[in-house]
Parts: structure tokens; sequence; C-alpha cells
């Protein structure tokens, strides 16, 4: 998230008769981008993170027990960090920046890294973190590494006193108050203008883990009278054996782990995000770390869906189904539109086309259903600007069948000449696995101050520590090296609809042990087989470790054979990347846990647990305090060790000695 625009978001009533003029130049200002910027070449392989982190604090009432709950009021922290506080953060090279909920805050390198300092990397995380957590100090607040809030959603989830004395009218939710929202207009229009298109609240669906005593449905469903027809919906929506949720807040409250990699002309970023796409649905399952929702155990592991249905806008008709009420109007698409389409898929999802432009590509991998914007697809490929190939304005005009979300009125009217940001709109609410980042009309071949072609990588989830979360950035970087070094040699493809299957098989429970994912057999042909993790990382002919690390590393002389040589290197950041390898490593043969399965066991194993899948105030409050020894590597209580294994363990406090 860059910066926000200024000014006056339309409600969505308003603001769709400008939908069409939206999309027309939104496409007039990406081609104004590729006649700039398509001749780039050589650009430096720059890449970053984006973490993001949840402000909370720990509650101990008399006599009441204990609850950790979110802070929605320590929201001017960023504010500090933006402005006052500005010169530090430039001084520390971090950066911070606003996210959906008002109690998260996104934290990012300043610049983009160059090659691959794995203590550096670390370090900045762990400055990030230490920056505002000195801010929270102050006022009581701390701050979380958590992909999700064992409770949001529940009672007494957050500081706000009387949170139920006024009505909710952006979400119009049974559980989050609009104040879980960020303050700027952007994020509650952006809220009412998807519930609104869609014509129902949003309707999150999420397994319910069963154990012996969990109730035969989400109880915390209930009939409220303040909305008419929202508040009638609920009931109708949730299903037994489901964690019911209702409100975007739900899905872009969860932190993720990003990561941002520029390749050195457009040709190579087709060819890494092209060659991502399955990777991508594996590491969704690798960095499980969601293990419950809304005071619930999930019989899950992952947020990917949740927030996949959190932002889901496409109106009944479009999704192929009757509305929830015979009396709602089957939702509020673009006027404009005479024909709607059906959609099959939300505009939260797994990638949906290859984008092809080399050697290895065939247009029969495309093999999904993927609905086009054909008139997009007509302008981009045929007009007096820049013309694209077939498979990428393809990609460019699947896209564009999206409506834009919020419109500022005073940005109705732009120079498509120097803004992108209609293009934007509708480029960063398509929040796919990965996003094929465009530079735009600075972006000339001699102006490398402007970023040239990137690919983000932004299925992983958000891990307790900074060793963690450098260790998963660190490995995408390696891979894309690996890409990028050989790419003439390393054949991607495989059908589009077995991706599609992994992202499925991705959030069944314990995906890492249990599940089976298509694998190519090797990275030549196109054939695959169902192989368990172990086999994906670890097998000669086609795993992530051989076939991309250990190949990149033998071809930059870090080491003869595998990555294990790197444990005797010279180079601290070396052996620090032997560590990074052997946590990933050790987790997809099951040796280590995945955040969620620990996470899991902590609740199921915790004394107030009753086995009915609930997480209670006190166990959400332990979970929380575990949660919080692990980020700062705390082992007195066993659990860094628990939680990494010893040799890991051993090392990571040897190193904060
Ligand atoms: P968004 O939210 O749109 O994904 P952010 O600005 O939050 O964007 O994060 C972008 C990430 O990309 C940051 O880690 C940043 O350091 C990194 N980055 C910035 N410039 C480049 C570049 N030229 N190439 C690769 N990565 C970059
Ligand atoms: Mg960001
Ligand atoms: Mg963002
Ligand atoms: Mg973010
Ligand atoms: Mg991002
Ligand atoms: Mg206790």
């Amino acid at each position: 998230m860059g910066l926000l625009s200024l000014g006056t978001p339309l409600p969505w009533l308003e603001s769709r008769q400008y939908n069409e003029h939206v999309r027309d130049n939104g496409v007039q200002q990406l081609l104004y981008s590729f006649k700039a910027a398509y001749g780039r070449k050589n650009d430096i392989f720059y890449w970053g993170d984006e973490l993001e982190f949840i402000m909370f604090k720990f509650q101990n009432h008399d006599g009441e027990g204990q609850n950790a709950v979110l802070t929605l009021e320590s929201d001017d922290v960023l504010t500090s960090l933006n402005n006052e506080d500005i010169s530090i953060c430039e001084a520390n090279d971090v950066l911070f920046h606003p996210e959906y909920g008002r109690y998260m805050i996104e934290a990012t390198p300043a610049s983009p890294y160059e090659g691959l300092n794995t203590e550096y990397v670390e370090n900045n995380m762990q400055i990030r973190r230490k920056l505002v957590e000195q801010r929270l100090a102050g006022r009581g607040c701390r701050l979380a590494a958590m992909a999700v809030f064992p409770r949001m959603g529940c009672e007494d989830f957050s500081d706000i006193k009387n949170v139920w004395d006024h009505h909710n009218n952006a979400s119009k939710s049974l559980y989050l108050p609009d104040e879980v929202t960020n303050r700027h207009a952007r994020f509650p229009t952006l809220t009412a203008n998807i519930r609104t298109r869609r014509g129902e609240k949003v309707n999150i669906q999420v397994p319910m883990y069963k154990d012996k005593f969990t109730p035969y449905r989400d109880d915390s469903v209930y009939k409220r009278d303040w909305f008419e027809p929202e508040d009638s919906e609920s009931v109708l929506a949730a299903k037994p054996g489901y964690i019911y949720m209702d409100a975007m807040g739900f899905g872009m409250g969860c932190c993720c782990l990003q990561i941002t990699l520029q390749a050195p002309d457009i040709s190579k970023a087709r060819y890494v995000y092209d060659s991502l796409a399955n990777i991508a649905t594996i590491m969704l399952a690798a960095t499980a770390a969601s293990p419950f929702f809304k005071g619930w155990l999930a019989d899950q592991d992952v947020r990917w869906n949740v927030i996949s249905s959190a932002v889901d806008d496409r109106t009944p008709y479009e999704r192929g189904v009757a509305p929830l009420l015979p009396q709602s109007n089957n939702g509020h698409g673009s006027s404009i539109k005479a024909n709607p389409q059906r959609i099959p898929k939300s505009r939260y999802s797994v990638v949906d086309l290859f984008l092809g432009g080399n050697e290895f590509f065939d247009r029969s991998f495309n093999d999904t259903d993927v609905p086009l914007n054909e008139k997009v697809l007509e302008t981009l490929q045929s007009n007096d600007i820049f013309e694209l190939d077939y498979d990428l304005a393809r990609h460019f005009s699947h896209l564009f069948i999206r409506d834009p979300l919020v419109i500022f009125q005073e940005r109705i009217n732009q120079d498509n000449l120097t803004s992108t940001d209609h293009f934007e709109n509708i480029q960063s609410t398509n929040w796919q696995s990965l996003r094929f980042k465009p530079p735009n009309q600075k972006a000339t071949p001699d102006q490398k101050d402007a970023p040239g072609w990137r690919v983000e990588f932004r299925t992983m989830e958000l891990q307790m520590t900074e060793f963690e979360n450098a260790a998963y950035s660190c490995f995408i970087h390696i891979i894309t090296e690996c890409l990028l070094t050989f790419s003439h040699e390393i054949n991607p493809y495989m059908p589009m609809s077995k991706i599609w299957e992994n992202m499925e098989i991705a959030h069944r429970r314990d995906a890492v042990l249990e599940q089976q994912f298509h694998w190519k057999d090797d990275l030549h042909g196109g054939r695959t087989s169902l192989s368990n993790m172990d086999h994906v990382f670890h097998n000669v002919k086609s795993g992530l470790f051989p076939q991309f690390i250990d190949r990149l590393l033998k071809y930059k002389s870090m080491v003869t054979e595998s990555w294990r040589e790197l444990v005797k290197s010279k180079d601290s950041s070396n052996v620090r990347l032997f560590y990074y390898l052997k946590l990933i490593s050790d987790r997809a043969t099951g040796n280590l846990p995945t955040a969620a399965k620990f996470l899991r066991q902590y609740v199921l194993s915790h004394p107030d647990y009753s086995q009915d899948s609930r997480v209670t105030k006190e166990i959400n409050y332990d979970t929380l305090k575990v949660a919080d020894r692990i980020t700062h590597l705390d082992d007195s209580n066993g659990e860094l060790t628990k939680f990494f294994g010893g040799e890991i363990a051993n090392y990571i406090k040897s190193c904060t000695k």
C-alpha cells in the first residue's frame, strides 16, 4: 500500500457511474507505462519484504480473569512514525504503512535490498518491530507478529469501551465494529462498497475443528434488528460445522509476509511470475500460521480463503447462486454493463493466467475458465500507443473485469501521461497469489530511479519471529535468482487447473504432512504427479532444494553439493542462511511444526480448553503470551526449543547473547 489518495471517496451507488471511465483511462495509463518502460534492460535484482503486525494489549482484570485485546486507539503511532519520527526511520532504512485494520501496521525496508545478506534482512525486520514496540510501551500496548488474532470478533476483543452503543454502518457486521477499520476514509468506503455491490454482507465460512464437545453449529450467530435486510442474512448464511464471519475485517485484518522482486526486463518478469505460480500455493501451506478464527479452532491452517471471501464483491448472479433473501435486489453491479458475466472466483484469489512470452510456454497450460473484458483485450492489442501481445493482454483484460471499488471525487479526471491512479485502482484490488507490477510512465530505460518490472509473492503467512520471516523471504529470493539465472533450462509450466487445485489442497489442516500436491516430475516436460511436501522440497529431479537452492548455491560457488555445507561457512551471513534453510527443510518433512500446528497444539493442551473448539479469553491471553515470548526469542518456558527444535533454538539463542 503506497500513499493513500486524499479526498472524498464516493459511495458505491454514486461511484459506479464512473466505472467504465476508470477502466478506459486505466487502460490508457497502462499503455503509456508500457510505452515508456518496455525497453528497460538489465535492471538490478532489487527486492524487499512487507511485514504486517498487530497492536494489542494484555488485560488482567481483578477476579475476572485475563484477556488480550486489540488496541484500536494506537494508530497515531503510525502517524508519528511517518511524521516526527521519519528521520529515525530513514536512518534505520525502515518505512511504515497503513493497513486495513486500525490495530495493524505494515513495515518494509525504506529502500529495496540488493543481493542476499541474511543478517541485514533479519536485522532490518527486527528494527521495524522494535521501533513500534518502543512507541507502544508507554501506553501498555504490545506488538504481535501473528497471522490472525485468535478472538477477533468475540466478546471483549478490543479496547474500545461501549463499542456497541452505536451502529456499524460500513460493515453492518454482527461481530466487528467499524472501529476495527483504518480511519482513513478509503477503508470504510471500501468495506461499504464491497457490501453494497455484492448486495449482501460478505459471507465467510471456515470449517470448524471438530472435537468431542464441539457444538453442531457456530453458536455466536444471532438475529439482531439494527439493519434490514443484513441482520436477517446471517442466520440463513451460517452453515452447521462452519465458523461464520460477515465482515471484510476478518480477512483483511489478517497479517501476511509479502516479497517483491525486480526482474532485469519484462520478459524475465513474465517468466518469474509464471514460475512462481505453483510455488506460491506450496508456500501458503508451508508457512501455515492461522489455526483459529473468531474464537474457534478451525479445521484449516491458513488465512487465504478467509480474505478471499471477505472481499468478495461479486453479486449473486455473478457467483451463479440465488440471493440469501428473496427480497434482496441481487446486488448492484456496474450500471453501465448491460450483460453481467458469471465470475467463477473472488477478486482475492490464486492467479488466473500464465503470462507466457518465453520458449517453454504453451497456451494450452492456461486451461481454466477465466472471464475477460473483451473490450480491454481488444484495445490492449490494437491501439496507437503500445500494442501488447495476446497473452499479456489477456492477463490485464481479466483484471479489468472488476469494477473499481473506491473512486475519489477529486481524482476522477487524470492526466493519463503521468498518472497511474486509475490503472492502480483496478490492479491493486485484484489481490492474487502473485502480482505482476509494471513500472509507471517515468520508468524509461535510462531512468533507473523509477522501479522496473516486478513480481510480488503474496501467499505467505506472517511468522512469529524475524528469524522465520527472514528465512522465507531469503528462500524466495534464492529461488527467484535461480530462475533468473537458469531461465533457459527450467521449464516451470504445468496446467493452471492443477495450480488452482493445489490452492484448495493448501488450505487443509496439516496440509504439510497429510496432503499431496501437484508437482512436476522434472523441470523439462509438463508431467506432474501428486507428491507430498517432503518430495516437493527434496526430490532430486524437481525438488525445491536440489533444483533451485542447491543449483544456485553451487553456481555461485557457495557450496559444492548441498546447502548443508553452509553450516561450516566462515561467513556468518551464510551460517544464518544454513539455519534458515534447515528450518524450511525440517518443516517440509514434518520434523518441525508449522506455526499453525504449534499454536493449535497449544490451545488443545491448555488447561482451560474444554474439547469444544473454543478459544476462551484465558486461552487467548496465554496464546498471545507464548507468541510474545517466541517473538522475543525468550526460551524461559522451553517454547522456543519446542517450536524450533534444539539445534535451531540453540543457534538463535547463541546469537542473541
Ligand atoms: P505494495 O503494498 O504495493 O506491495 P509496498 O511499498 O508496501 O508495496 O512494498 C513494496 C516492497 O517492494 C518493499 O519491500 C520495497 O522495499 C520493495 N521495493 C521497492 N522498490 C523495489 C524495486 N525497484 N524492486 C524490487 N522491490 C522493490
Ligand atoms: Mg505494502
Ligand atoms: Mg498492499
Ligand atoms: Mg499489506
Ligand atoms: Mg504488497
Ligand atoms: Mg492463565
